[in-house]
């Protein structure tokens, strides 16, 4: 037999990362989380549902009762001879509140929200376009901040967190803006400094990464684990969902599907590229070409927005050459779409929005192209869905934001508010 000397190299393999770098969620946590799921729900069902034993559910229940996260709310008894009525827990409402904000250019707009992810208060406010210095963004959001509290009674001590989506590249867990359309400075420590001018928590995110989060919290992707989010409201963005988390890229930087290129040496984008999918169905790309195709007098002032509202309804209304336009970016939405199911083969896509005004570009025959290029190899139909949500959506994907990373403190080790302010006011 070989003696084993202590210089001998052992052989190894497997990821040096694994498991135990991910923060695991406490049994505590996951109770809270499947009671807010649910809305109301039993001990036992709870139980059920995690896989795990009735006493440390309750044993956790216990704890988010007395932390005044969560209640009991009885049922109306079937047999009330059979002694106690059964009784479910629910999460406390107003045991915490939350603010979302939207910023882009020319309107910011921000939701209240309380524990549950119920809207209690919206408000927006117009932002003068253009890029903007921090001071200014900050005086902004500090401003609609203010006007948004007056409107619900609420002062700014009665926030647990406020989540902030803009335009850009946003390194999440730094609350660093890399780069983005409205803010003049490039890597920039937005969230520590808004956090210091708030008084508390602010957790920053890319905007299409909150259409995304709102999907999951709210909307279509409640019971989905797997899905790809479109949004072709404002240039053209992408959000995923991997295993029912926001997958953020490496360096907050990734799923720029707007900056894919679909033609080499195409039109020209706003990135300095060309060929990008953005540069052929986003707003300025559908303005330019109206310009041209129609003919219009050149001498009659119109913005961007009112161009492309009447090249809409020409189009709508039978004119063959805006008709032409909305077909050709529908064409490359296609495109652009399939790419998306080849490389990630999401379970589900949602083409969502607040408004999703310019219907010919998700028209039938766009999502039929969009089919058949990612159907070559003989895939499941992948199943697509349409959300206009209304306006507040994108301010409530920034509260979904704040809500996860505060639900993340506050549900983990839930204490009692009073005894722990800290809890409360920096839980972040
Ligand atoms: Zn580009």
């Amino acid at each position: 037999m070989e003696i084993v000397g202590s210089t001998e190299e052992c052989a190894a393999c497997g990821p040096f990362s694994s498991m135990e770098d991910k923060v695991a969620k406490s049994l505590t946590q996951l109770v809270f989380e499947k009671i807010r799921s649910q809305g109301r729900i039993s001990r036992s069902d709870v139980a059920k549902d995690l896989g795990v034993s009735p006493g440390s559910v309750t044993a956790a229940a216990t704890a988010l009762v007395d932390a005044g996260l969560v209640r009991e709310a009885s049922r109306t008894p079937r047999d009330t001879s059979r002694g106690r009525p059964p009784v479910d827990l629910c999460v406390v409402a107003d045991a915490r509140f939350v603010v979302g904000m939207n910023l882009r250019d020319g309107l910011n707009s921000a939701v209240l929200t309380d524990f549950v992810g119920t809207v209690l208060a919206d408000c927006d406010l117009p932002s003068p376009p253009g890029r903007k210095t921090l001071d200014a963004i900050c005086n902004e959001i500090e401003t609609l901040l203010d006007a948004l509290l007056n409107k619900a009674g609420l002062e700014r001590a009665d926030l647990s967190a406020v989540g902030i989506g803009l335009p850009g590249f946003v390194d999440h867990p730094r609350g660093q803006v890399h780069w983005s359309p409205i803010l003049e400075d490039r890597r920039t420590l937005v969230g520590p400094i808004l956090s210091d001018r708030l008084g508390c928590p602010v957790h920053l995110d890319n905007d299409v990464n909150l259409l995304a989060l709102a999907e999951l919290w709210f909307g279509m992707g409640r019971s989905r684990s797997n899905f790809a989010v479109v949004t072709i409201e404002h240039g053209v963005g992408m959000g995923l969902i991997l295993d029912t988390q926001l997958y953020r890229g490496a360096k907050g930087m990734g799923l720029e599907i707007g900056h894919t290129t679909v033609q080499l040496d195409g039109a020209l984008c706003r990135c300095g590229q060309r060929g990008c999918l953005e540069a052929y169905i986003a707003d300025y790309a559908l303005v330019r070409e109206a310009s041209t195709a129609l003919e219009w007098d050149l001498r009659v002032a119109r913005s961007p927005q009112q161009t492309l509202e009447i090249l809409f309804d020409q189009a709508k209304a039978g004119n063959e050459a805006a008709r032409l336009i909305f077909e050709r970016a529908g064409r490359y939405l296609s495109r652009g779409l399939a790419n998306v199911i080849q490389v990630f083969d999401p379970e589900f896509l949602i083409i969502s929005g607040a408004r999703l005004r310019y219907d010919l570009l998700y028209a039938e025959e766009v999502l039929a192209e969009m089919h058949k290029f990612s159907d070559r190899i003989g895939r499941d139909r992948t199943e697509v869905a349409i959300n206009t949500w209304g306006d507040t959506v994108w301010a409530r994907g920034a509260a979904a934001l704040a809500l996860s990373v505060l639900t993340d403190h506050v549900a983990a080790h839930p204490v009692p508010l009073d005894t722990h302010p800290a809890s409360h006011r920096h839980a972040g």
